[in-house]
Order: C-alpha cells, then structure tokens, then sequence
C-alpha cells in the first residue's frame, strides 16, 4: 500500500479539478499523468482515496485551522456554502484565487465548504500543504 502515491492521486485530482473550473480545461499533460496514474493504483489504494474523500467531505470551522485561517468566499460561495480557507501570506488553500469582495466574511460564514479546501486540510491534518509539491 502505498499512501503517497494515493496522496499524489488525490492531489493531481484536485490539480485537474481546479484546471478545469478555472479554464474550462484541464491541460493535456496534467490529463495524462492523471490516467497514468490512476492505472497504478492498486484496489487499497483505490479504497483509502474513496475512505480519504468521504473524511474530507466533513465541514470545518475556519475557528478550529488556528488564527492563522480566515473564511473568503465570493457571492457564488455564499449561496452555495462553499466557502474557502484562506491562509494568511498563501491564499485560498485551493488555489482558486481570491479576486471577488469577501462576501462569506460579510455574511458570518464560518464553516469551509469548498471541497478542494477540504481536502487539503484533511491531507495536512489543519496545515497547508501546497497543491503542486
Ligand atoms: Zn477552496
């Protein structure tokens, strides 16, 4: 069993994810590592990513990530209770940059929503772990 290789797929994943929401396309090389990949996996890898993936399908308050952590989400956030974990001198700990007004901060928002965000947290265990280590 081999837990990085599970980790690396799960972060290439996101990789491909955030590609995709932000240019409408993931790129060919990050597509391809990705199926390369995934054809590696093993079935206990496989199931530790599903096991990984519901684990980090649980909200968290941005209260428990330490003061370092503050809650940013757009409009489309609010509505859609997917607000990020914003690190202070990093960014959103998905990548997805913070460009709009902090409109989950102006509306009381506690709790992170973003899946991506999610994941990172559950892979660091409430540290940031950059995606493209
Ligand atoms: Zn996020």
């Amino acid at each position: 069993m081999n837990t990085e290789r599970a980790l690396r797929f799960l972060d290439l994943q996101a990789l491909v994810n955030r590609e995709i929401e932000v240019y409408g396309q993931a790129s060919v090389e990050l597509a391809d590592q990705l199926t390369e990949l995934t054809d590696q996996l093993t079935d206990e890898e496989i199931e530790y990513v599903l096991e990984f993936k519901t684990e980090s399908m649980k909200k968290v308050n941005v209260k428990a990530l330490g003061n370092q952590f503050s809650i940013f989400g757009n409009r489309g956030n609010v509505w859609s209770n997917t607000a990020h974990a914003y690190q202070s001198g990093r960014g959103n700990l998905c990548g997805t940059p913070a460009l709009s007004s902090n409109h989950a901060a102006m509306s009381g928002i506690e709790e992170v929503g973003c899946p991506e965000c999610l994941k990172q947290i559950a892979i660091s265990g409430y540290v940031q772990v950059p995606l493209n280590r």
